[in-house]
């Protein structure tokens, strides 16, 4: 069904939901001008995060001012260090259960990009109460703030909350089917489905435009394998001569997304009108297994390193649950926007080899293409719609 207001035509969404039409004039327009062009106000929580920081480079790449808030919980300095001279960035150490500083650094922005999360499975598993408690009162506190003043809030929420899947590929409007809460991995995906619920209540109430993006298996340049992630854990290990850890059997599927391409999907969700009110898989539907993964890493880095198999019961606590595969149905968020993987893995593999060769201070495996930090973020550039 296609319905119209004030010139935008809106189509219904698939997986539920509607569009309380009347509240759209309530949307707040920007109107900063700087050298001759407006540009936006905008607050990005967990900017010193793994996407984050991306996000916040395109952001200010493309002439916005940018608050971040970040507790450097799992978040980095390093990240945004670069960015700390620029006159547009404001940093602000702090967190985004902090009422005060969250209103009062919304009260100057037109746009909340809202990151600020506990992330990765081997952080969850052992920090499951601050987990949670970031995660659902984190969403509560921006959004409650965002409201206010009636700002437009782009949540990201996580592929995770499919939980262990119903039927391939995963579709919005699926059913999710999660575990027993004595296992910790699920309480991450309730959490993040709580933040969803927050948004979608949010925006049918209060009319406060929500756009939510669940992000599939990112990855790529500073993303570390602390918290869990496969891609930077397998990469370190194999450029260190360390034995590459493949967990279970290794036939459980992955499909691993360029973090410069989720930066680009969600900033032409965050301008499309359509999107408000609905939540969009970002990600790639190319699949590979994690004992392919370990073994094309192995190839690639020309390592020495024995790929082993770690029983699950070793890897996380007790009572672990694996999704055997996930692949996201990008048919929605094609349906909107111009959205389009720009890497293959294998050149994502290579960006994030030479990465990590850079932070280690190693040098590239031989004969693997060499990525300079510009063609890094050249194909991170924003496309306009
Ligand atoms: N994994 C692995 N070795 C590692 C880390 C993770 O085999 O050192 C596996 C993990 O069990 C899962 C997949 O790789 O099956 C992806 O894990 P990750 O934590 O990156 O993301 P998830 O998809 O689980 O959220």
């Amino acid at each position: 069904m296609v319905q119209s207001s004030g010139g935008v035509r809106l189509r219904a969404p698939s997986d539920g939901g509607f569009y309380p039409l009347s509240r759209h004039s309530r949307l707040k327009k920007t109107a900063h001008i700087r050298g001759g062009r407006p540009y936006m106000k905008v607050l990005v929580t967990g900017g010193a995060g793994f996407i984050g920081s991306h996000l916040v480079e395109a952001l200010l790449g493309r002439g916005d001012e940018v608050w971040v808030i970040d507790d450097l919980s799992t978040g980095r300095e390093e990240n945004i260090a670069h960015l700390m001279d620029d006159p547009m960035f404001h940093w602000n150490y702090g967190t985004v259960l902090d009422r005060d500083l969250v209103g009062e650094v919304i009260a100057q922005c037109d746009i909340v990009f809202h990151l600020a999360a506990a992330v990765g499975v081997a952080y969850v598993v052992k920090n499951p109460l601050n987990s949670l408690i970031n995660n659902i009162r984190g969403a509560e506190v921006v959004l409650e703030q965002a409201c206010a003043g009636m700002k437009k809030v782009v949540l990201f929420s996580s592929s995770e909350v499919y939980g262990k899947g119903n039927g391939l590929p995963l579709k919005e409007g699926d059913d999710r089917v999660l575990g027993p809460t004595a296992v910790s991995r699920w309480s991450y995906a309730t959490g993040k489905a709580v933040d969803e619920f927050l948004a979608f209540a949010y925006w049918r109430e209060k009319g406060l435009p929500t756009v939510i993006v669940r992000c599939f298996n990112s990855c790529g340049p500073r993303q570390t394998g602390d918290y869990g992630m496969v891609v930077p854990r397998l990469v370190t290990q194999a450029l260190t001569g360390q034995p590459m850890t493949v967990y279970g059997t290794g036939t459980q599927s992955r499909c691993f997304s360029y973090v410069g391409d989720i930066v680009t999907a969600v900033l032409l969700l965050s301008e499309h009108p359509e999107a408000v009110g609905q939540v969009f898989n970002i990600g790639t539907d190319e699949e590979i297994t994690i004992e392919g993964l370990a073994e094309k890493i192995k190839e690639l880095t020309k390592s020495s390193s024995p790929i082993v198999h770690v029983p699950y019961e070793k890897a996380y606590d007790g009572g672990f649950e694996d999704m055997k595969r996930r692949v996201p149905d990008l048919r929605k968020i094609r349906s909107l926007v111009d959205y389009k993987p720009s890497l293959s893995l294998d050149e994502l593999l290579v960006l994030t080899i030479n990465h990590i060769c850079r932070r280690l201070d190693i040098a590239t495996p031989q004969g693997l293409p060499c990525a300079s930090s510009s063609e890094l973020f050249a194909t991170a550039s924003v496309k306009k719609a």
